[in-house]
C-alpha cells in the first residue's frame, strides 16, 4: 500500500511548483539589480521540493546560478535518471572503472568514509537494497527473502575502489549499485551557500526537501528559527524548533518515504545487516552543524546506528548536534542541543 502522505507531498510538488514558476517569471521580467524585497524560486530536482529564498541580498541571476547548480548535481549523481555518472559507474560494476567529475568524485570518497567510521552502517553501496526495496515509487511490497540476501551480500563499501589521481570509481562486483541519496542534498546545500557567498548574499534561506541551511544574518540580527518536523504527524506540524546563527539542520526519518504491510511500516532507511529497513525504535533524528554534506551523512548513519552508538560517533565531531526522536515519543538530545533546541509539544519528553 502506498502510503498517503506520499501522495500528498506529489500534489503539493506540482503545487508549490506553479507558485515558484510564477514568481520566478514575474522576476524574470525585471533586470537583475540587488533586490529590497524578498526573491525566491522553488522547483523540483534532486528528487525533492527545492526552495531558495533570499532574505537580504542577491537577485534572480543568483537564484538561477544556484538552480543551475542543483540540476548539474542532479545530473551526474542520480541514480534515477540515465546516463548519469553514477548510473555509468554502476553499469560498469564488475568490468571497469569510470572516471567522474570531482564533484561526484568527492562525494563518493565522504561517503566511504563515513563508511568507515560506522562500521558500514552508512554505505553507498547499499544500492541493491535500494533498487529491490524501491520504497517511496509506488506498488511496494516486502520482497521474498532470497531477493533480500542476494542483495545484501552485493553491498560492501570495502567493494568500491577510488583512485584519486584520476578520478575513477571502479565497482568490484557486478550486480553493486551506488546510492548517492543519503548524502548528495547536503552536497548540494554547500554549494549553494558557495553561490550565495560570491553574490554577497546576506541573508538566505536554503531547504532542499527538508535538508536546510540557514545562511548569513538578518537584517534585524534575530536568531533563525528551523522547525523539527514531528514524525507523527504532517508535514510542516513542528515539535520543536531550533534556533541560531548561520546553521544546516538535516533530519533523516521514516515519514517521508515508506509503506505499509500488515501494519508495519517498512522505510527508506536500509539496515545493511539485515537488508530490511532499520528497525530501531527511532523516527526521526537530526542534525545541526555547519556543514550540510555531514550533517546529511550524519543523520542517515546516526539513524542507522541508534542512540547509543551514535551519540557515540558525535563525539568526533565538534560543534554539531543530534536530535533523536523515537517511538515512545521521547527526545534524546546529545550533549550542547539543549542550547539551540526548544520543545514545543507536550506530548513529547526530553531524555537527558
Ligand atoms: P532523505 O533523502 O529522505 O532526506 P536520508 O538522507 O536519510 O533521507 O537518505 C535516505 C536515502 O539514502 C535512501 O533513500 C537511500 O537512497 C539511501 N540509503 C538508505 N539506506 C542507507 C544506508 N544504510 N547508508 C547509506 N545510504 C542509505
Ligand atoms: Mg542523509
Amino acid at each position: 500500500m502506498k502510503s498517503s502522505k506520499i501522495k500528498s507531498s506529489k500534489f503539493f510538488s506540482w503545487h508549490f511548483f506553479v507558485i515558484g514558476f510564477v514568481l520566478t517569471c514575474a522576476i524574470a521580467t525585471r533586470p537583475p539589480r540587488l533586490c529590497a524585497k524578498e526573491l525566491s524560486k522553488t522547483d523540483f530536482v534532486l528528487g525533492t521540493l527545492c526552495t531558495i529564498r533570499l532574505v537580504e541580498g542577491g537577485n534572480s541571476a543568483t537564484l538561477d546560478e544556484a538552480f543551475a547548480r542543483l540540476r548539474t548535481i542532479e545530473d551526474r549523481m542520480s541514480v534515477n535518471k540515465e546516463g548519469t555518472e553514477v548510473s555509468k559507474i554502476n553499469e560498469m560494476a564488475g568490468k571497469e572503472a569510470v572516471q567522474v567529475s570531482s564533484d561526484t568524485f568527492y562525494v563518493i570518497s565522504k561517503a566511504i568514509e563515513y563508511a568507515k567510521i560506522t562500521n558500514g552502517a552508512f554505505d553507498p553501496s547499499v544500492g541493491p537494497l535500494v533498487k529491490l526495496w524501491n520504497i517511496g515509487e509506488g506498488g511496494e511490497k516486502v520482497p521474498p527473502s532470497k531477493d533480500i540476501l542476494s542483495a545484501k551480500a552485493l553491498v560492501d563499501w570495502r567493494n568500491v575502489v577510488l583512485d584519486a589521481s584520476t578520478n575513477k570509481v571502479l565497482l568490484k562486483k557486478q550486480g553493486m549499485r551506488l546510492d548517492l541519496g543519503a548524502i548528495a542534498k547536503g552536497y548540494a546545500a554547500d554549494e549553494v551557500e558557495k553561490i550565495l557567498t560570491r553574490a554577497k548574499v546576506k541573508a538566505a534561506v536554503i531547504d532542499l526537501g527538508g535538508n536546510v541551511f540557514v545562511y548569513g544574518t538578518k537584517k534585524d540580527k534575530t536568531p533563525w528559527r528551523v522547525g523539527i518536523q514531528n514524525p507523527e504527524s504532517e508535514r510542516g506540524d513542528y515539535l520543536g524548533i531550533v534556533e541560531g546563527p548561520q546553521m544546516t539542520v538535516v533530519t533523516s526519518g521514516v515519514y517521508e518515504r515508506y509503506f505499509i504491510e500488515n501494519g508495519k511500516r517498512y522505510h527508506h532507511i536500509m539496515d545493511t545487516k539485515t537488508g530490511f529497513p532499520v528497525d530501531n525504535g527511532l523516527l526521526s533524528v537530526s542534525i545541526i552543524g555547519q556543514s550540510s554534506i555531514d550533517a546529511d551523512a550524519l543523520s542517515t548513519s546516526l539513524f542507522a546506528l541508534g542512540i547509543e552508538k551514535g551519540m557515540e560517533l558525535l563525539k568526533q565531531f565538534p560543534y554539531t548536534y543530534a536530535i533523536f526522536i523515537d517511538k515512545y515519543k521521547k527526545i534524546y538530545l546529545s550533549p550542547g542541543a539543549e542550547k539551540v533546541f526548544t520543545l514545543l509539544d507536550k506530548g513529547y519528553s526530553l531524555v537527558r
